[in-house]
């Protein structure tokens, strides 16, 4: 460190050179010329050099220009079908009418174009919020940082699971295998040293340097950073190009399929209303034309596609802001139909605040006073305080507890205590600070030489010490039943006694059926100082103790599984923990299932045993990550959507399987969110379930945008159709359907994006993912308000003709009707099937409002400018005449709510058939 400090202002001239050869030199090179060292760089050095080589930071993906994505909203059948009519209208000497229409349509793409930004701005301020972070050393002390800060010469720290935040050349390593994908293709993972090779080496072959955006798939490591930002590896072959957001999902596919196999049908429509005209009803050319082209704009719903975009990436805002981050935008929709959520208990359904509460020694049972992570508070033997300083045997407990740790625990300068890792390592280092221990004193005695980290796989972890008159001490611990496995002998307190199997084997299920954590330590005096290897710890180790470890669970979380069950939805309980504990946990839970069935159970079960077993039981304990795997296989064939969370680099495969994957956002590991669908900011459950209420939320609005959508193409096309086939002046002309189109698009279609979830989307089943868009039920809410239209309008233009009105006040009339039933309509199909009468559903969505204050602001100048009369063909219509056109349109409000409750008690009337039949 001195020697750093002595150089801190001469600047590494290297640093940050990609050109170097950095994987030929060896590790003393590399330090020396980065200048740095194995305690890192000083902070105060961290921080020149940021300002040196820039943020670690890669540029966003090109992007299409503006120019060309403007352009690519006129590549659309209708718009094609516009300019071509707009030409023929040219040609027919029509040259404003063109004009016009080729007006209509530049706006049209710019309203898409301004639409798709926004969506795609909306979908990438969420992806921002999901930053990588690095564990580095500065001036000798581990923290922190965000993987942005990183220069070079800063000393990174890898554990399994990370993304390797830049390029680096290794120091150490232990077991390091990272998988490069990203960057070679490979999927095998490559197994690192730290030995120099050949400077010509192909970057597979740098077994000393992992590469930015490589993940960790097992081991540790240390390196220093070569190099950041745009001169990694990654930032030179832009691999991020794949991490660009696509906005189509299946839900938009299908909604694009619809409308292009819609505007053909459309197209075929208009050509034979074209040869109608000109064949039986013997229309000039001309006019004919022009309603050909009127039906096709008014029946295309061109609109649709950028209204279920933006639908889908609002509802992606939403979750965000309740803590579900999405990662992907399909997962938005797939949400909505999950049928089953597994979910993790440590950290999800529990707060993961871990306590130890109980040390089992074979000298008694001890309960720990004390709450929170604060090392104060006594040790009770039978009712009587203890001094643990006179009891050896727990005082090598503790520095056990202390010892076999990765946990960090310190006074924090603002008061209270800073802790940073694994909280059941932090319960262990308080348990520790209340049996007396000096963390720095016993640390500099038993220094550290070796650790087998802790995996799920396995359930332990160990650690190799020094002591200070021998050769070295091994501290393992873990699972009870692991540890168990590994000693023959127990800790007593004169020597070492066999050990007393039924005696413990009880006290596991004691301490389990309480619902606490259980975790055994042990020991074994190691001869020689060496490393540690999994050999080393197979057996002959001495059991010190158990623990019992309580971790709170979440209030918020019963709650959630509850209402998840009215949703239909089955929460299965996934842990690595004891059996009993697990369901016991459950019970509090309010899971059910008759036994929690084992991991053991599972990799013994048989391909269909397994599909019995998983709709068996909603608890499964002791299991490791390979099970969730085909825990998720076994649902699927079922026919369940499955939601599975993780936060290990081994859950990557569940995850990336399951339909939607989670992982959590403050204990997963870069990997498991780089394989999920969602990323949970707060792990906590609670937050799936809203995420499955806002994903059902979506769909509803999609539904909903079709539901009110549709009905005005339907209904523009019938008041055409009708015109052409009664030999009628057309009610309402080409340019006057454009303009009702224009307006609509950007007021009232958007504002059901903006619905929130009804009361009642999580009491009714999810959906089935195969169901149809247009169910039979939206078929003929489509038609019958369709149908409603056209006859209003119509009936209302023919009623202004008959008595003598000018053709402009009746056309004007009957836009201005059409508008209207879309205003009255629009307040309908906030609920599709409950009733709005009431006054959350008349004002609760202040977006239908205001859109409906702008269409009318829109009619108004529609109506009275004189440049707008001019344009459209319209005219000023008197008082009388609007009063007539809202009595006339209000009808629609109250059909459609008359129709709502027929079917609300019809569907009532089904179910009680239902249910007296059963
Ligand atoms: P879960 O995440 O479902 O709680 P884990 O895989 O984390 O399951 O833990 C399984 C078991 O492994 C625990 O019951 C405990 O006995 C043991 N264990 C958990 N964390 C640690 C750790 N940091 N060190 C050693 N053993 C641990
Ligand atoms: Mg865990």
């Amino acid at each position: 460190m001195k020697e750093e400090n002595a150089e801190g202002h001469r600047r590494p001239k290297k640093g940050g050179d990609s050109r170097e050869h950095w994987w030929a030199l060896d590790a003393g090179d590399v330090m020396a010329r980065l200048e740095s060292s194995l305690g890192g760089l000083t902070p105060e050095e961290a921080v020149a050099r940021l300002e040196r080589f820039g943020p670690n930071r890669l540029p966003p993906p090109p992007r299409k220009g503006p120019i060309i994505r403007f352009l690519l909203h006129f590549h659309n059948l209708l718009i094609y079908v516009l300019l071509v009519s707009a030409v023929v209208t040219f040609l027919l000497g029509d040259w404003f009418d063109a004009l016009v229409i080729l007006g209509v349509t530049i706006i049209n793409a710019l309203i898409g174009f301004i639409q798709e930004g926004k969506a795609e701005k909306a979908v990438d301020a969420i992806r921002n919020i999901l930053t990588q972070e690095a564990t580095v050393l500065r001036g000798g002390k581990r923290q922190i940082v965000p993987a942005e800060d990183l220069v070079p010469g800063d000393v990174v720290l890898l554990i399994s699971g990370d993304k390797v935040p830049a390029d680096l050349r290794l120091l150490k390593t232990r077991d390091l295998r990272i998988e490069e994908a990203a960057l070679t293709g490979e999927s095998v993972t490559a197994e690192k040293r730290t030995d120099p090779v050949a400077p010509k080496a192909p970057l597979g072959d740098r077994y000393g340097m992992a590469y930015s955006g490589t993940l960790v798939v097992y081991g540790q490591a240390t390196g220093i950073v070569t190099s950041t930002g745009e001169t990694t590896e990654l930032g030179k072959v832009n691999a991020l190009l794949s991490g660009v957001q696509t906005l189509t999902t299946r839900l938009t596919e299908q909604i694009n399929e619809f409308s292009q196999w819609l505007t053909v049908a459309i197209l075929v429509l208009a050509v034979a209303t074209l040869v109608f005209g000109l064949v039986v009803r013997d229309y000039s050319f001309g006019a004919i034309f022009l309603a050909s082209v009127a039906l096709a704009v008014a029946a295309i719903p061109e609109g649709l596609p950028a209204i279920i975009t933006i639908t889908l990436a609002l509802g992606m805002q939403r979750m965000a802001r309740r803590s579900a981050i999405i990662r992907r935008l399909p997962a938005v929709e797939t949400l909505g139909s999950v049928t089953v959520i597994c979910t993790d208990k440590t950290g999800t359904l529990t707060r993961n605040e871990m306590t130890v509460t109980t040390v089992i020694t074979r000298e008694g049972t001890y309960a720990v006073e004390g709450v929170g992570y604060e090392p104060r508070g006594d040790f009770n033997l039978d009712g009587r305080k203890i001094v643990p300083d006179e009891d050896p045997l727990l005082t090598d407990m503790a520095r056990a507890a202390l010892l076999c740790n990765e946990g960090v625990l310190r006074p924090a300068e603002e008061g209270g205590w800073e802790t940073q890792g694994d909280p059941t390592d932090i319960a262990l280092l308080t348990l520790a600070g209340k049996a007396g221990l000096d963390f720095n004193r016993t640390g500099r005695e038993y220094p550290r030489l070796d650790v087998i980290p802790f995996e799920s796989d396995h359930k332990f972890m160990a650690t190799l010490n020094s002591v200070p008159k021998g050769a070295g001490v091994v501290y393992l611990k873990g699972a009870p039943e692991r540890v168990l496995e590994r000693c023959d002998r127990q800790a007593a307190a004169g020597s070492d006694l066999p050990l007393d199997i039924p005696f413990w084997r009880e006290k596991i299920e004691e301490i389990a059926r309480r619902g606490e954590r259980t975790l055994a330590l042990a020991r074994l005096s190691f001869d020689e100082r060496k490393e540690l290897s999994f050999e080393d710890v197979q057996g002959g180790l001495t059991l010190l103790g158990f623990l019992g470890i309580i971790d709170p669970p979440r209030e918020e979380a019963s709650a959630s599984v509850a209402q998840c069950r009215d949703a239909g939805i089955r929460v299965k309980m996934i842990t690595g923990d004891h059996a009993l504990t697990a369901a016991a946990i459950g019970e509090r839970m309010g899971l059910g299932g008759p036994e929690p069935v084992t991991g053991e159970e599972l990799s013994e079960a048989e391909e269909g045993d397994i599909r019995l077993l998983v709709q068996r039981s909603d608890i499964f304990a002791r299991v490791s990550p390979e099970h969730k795997l085909r825990l998720v296989q076994a649902l699927q064939s079922n026919g369940e959507v499955v939601a599975m969370t993780g936060d290990g680099v081994n859950d990557a495969p569940a995850l990336k399987r399951a339909d939607v994957g989670i992982a959590m956002g403050l204990k997963g590991t870069e990997a498991a969110k780089e394989a999920a669908e969602m990323v949970l900011a707060d792990d906590n459950f609670a937050t799936i379930a809203h995420a499955v209420e806002e994903g059902r939320a979506v769909y509803d609005n999609v539904k909903k945008a079709l539901a009110f959508v549709l009905p005005t193409n339907g209904a523009l096309a019938g008041i055409v159709i009708t015109g052409v086939l009664a030999g009628e002046a057309l009610p309402i002309t080409a340019l006057q359907i454009l303009w009702i189109n224009m307006v609509s698009a950007v007021t009232l279609g958007l504002a059901l994006a903006f619905e929130p979830p009804e009361s009642e989307v999580m009491r009714r089943p999810p959906r089935d993912p195969q169901e149809a868009l247009l169910t039979p039920f939206m078929i003929w809410r489509i038609g019958f308000t369709s149908l409603i239209m056209v006859i209003g309008t119509f009936g209302l233009f023919l009623w202004d003709t008959i008595h003598g009105a000018p053709l402009e006040i009746a056309r004007t009339t009957a836009v201005n009707t059409l508008i209207f039933f879309q205003i009255f309509y629009l307040l309908n199909a906030r609920y599709m099937k409950a009733s709005v009468l009431n006054l959350k559903g008349i004002t609760g969505n202040r977006y239908v409002l205001g859109s409906i204050a702008l269409i009318l602001i829109l009619q108004v100048l529609f109506t009275y400018v004189p440049i707008m009369q001019r344009l459209f063909g319209t005219a000023a219509i008197p008082a009388e005449e609007w009063l007539r056109l809202i009595a006339f349109t209000f009808s629609i409000f109250i059909l459609v709510e008359l129709e709502k409750l027929l079917f609300r008690i019809w569907e009532r009337r089904r179910r009680m058939g239902e249910a007296l039949r059963h």
